[in-house]
């Protein structure tokens, strides 16, 4: 039995898997919330407790796991396993080698992989993706992250390839999270709604989407936040999804005349929680934008759901998604 160890390291939580290779099955599993201060070293000691806790739950002692893999935002470089520029974790500024210090701490090997790549290799190898030669994964969460197959291969161009939230969909547009105007992320990332939100409410509008975010004591819009005010028909949710839907097709239907991959998969929390009548949404927004309208791809939520990214990141471990970096 050949057992790994697989931790999806996000903007707001941690989620650790054991994965017994063979029958693909989830062993044991964990989840943390991402810390909010004390910078990587911080972040380390919840990945290696996360993974701990995973393994007690699988009954093995950590170092007997065969390798762990970590997806993990930011710039990643597999080889030297360190992450820098992970603007969405809080206090990791420049470089850190966050391969070296989990695997101190947990005593097996460490791999690191960039959160999206993996997502969509995972997608591609086990989940919506299997049948596809090429395909685009669409990540819609706290950002909008983007990972390419293309021909069989993942494809990370130098390294910055695939970020379709940082696509223009509006010139001189709304501020995006990176600095910038226009792009996708400004309008589809759950960060940026939130803050777009929370200046509506302040300027009057009526919405229940902060009662319910603080009922369900928590201090985010997360995807079930959402997902309750859209169903209390909220007319501030219903227009700020709808003004995401809009985007996502616009930036998505671009990347697809570029590309002409056979196959769009979206996941991510947002993107997983509203599934395939939001999907159906998206595939209606990109419709006027796609130049080969009469043969748009196809596309598909992602399978692998909640832990697709943990799941994915036990992949690195065979250099599956390293390879061309
Ligand atoms: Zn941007």
């Amino acid at each position: 039995m050949s057992l790994y160890g697989g931790i999806d390291l996000g903007g707001t939580k941690i989620q650790a898997i054991v994965l017994e290779r063979e029958g693909q099955e989830v062993l044991g599993k964990a989840r943390r919330p991402t810390p909010s201060d004390g910078g990587p070293r911080a972040v380390v000691s919840a990945l290696a407790e996360a993974l701990r806790e995973a393994a007690d739950e699988a009954e093995v002692a950590p170092e007997r796991l065969e390798g762990v893999g970590v997806g993990s935002p930011g710039e990643v470089d597999s080889g030297s396993g360190t992450v820098s520029k992970a603007g969405n974790l809080p206090g990791w500024a420049g470089e850190f080698p966050l391969a070296a210090a989990l695997s101190e701490q947990v005593g097996a090997s460490v791999i690191v992989g960039n959160d999206v790549d993996v997502a969509t290799w995972a997608e591609f190898e086990l989940g919506a993706g299997r049948q596809a030669r090429s395909l685009l994964g669409v990540f819609w969460g706290t950002g909008v992250g983007g990972g390419l197959v293309l021909d069989g291969e993942p494809w990370h161009g130098r390294g910055g390839a695939g970020e379709i939230g940082h696509m223009v969909v509006r010139r001189k547009g709304a501020r995006c999270p990176c600095g910038r105007r226009g792009c996708l992320e400004a309008y589809a990332g759950r960060k940026a709604m939130e803050a777009k939100a929370s200046r509506e409410v302040d300027r009057g509008c009526n919405s229940v989407l902060f009662e319910i975010m603080r009922e369900r004591g928590r201090d985010t819009l997360g995807s079930g936040v959402w997902a309750r005010a859209l169903h209390h028909e909220d007319e501030l949710a219903q227009r700020l999804i709808a003004r995401a839907v809009k985007a996502l097709g616009a930036g998505i239907a671009s990347a697809i005349n570029l590309l002409d991959v056979e196959l769009v998969v979206l996941g991510g929390g947002l993107g997983t929680r509203f599934g395939e009548g939001m999907a159906r949404r998206v595939a209606h927004a990109m419709q006027g934008h796609l130049f080969n309208d009469q043969r748009p791809p196809e596309l598909k939520v992602a399978e692998l759901g909640d832990l697709g990214g943990a799941i994915g990141a036990t992949l690195l471990c065979d250099g599956a998604t390293a390879r061309r970096r």
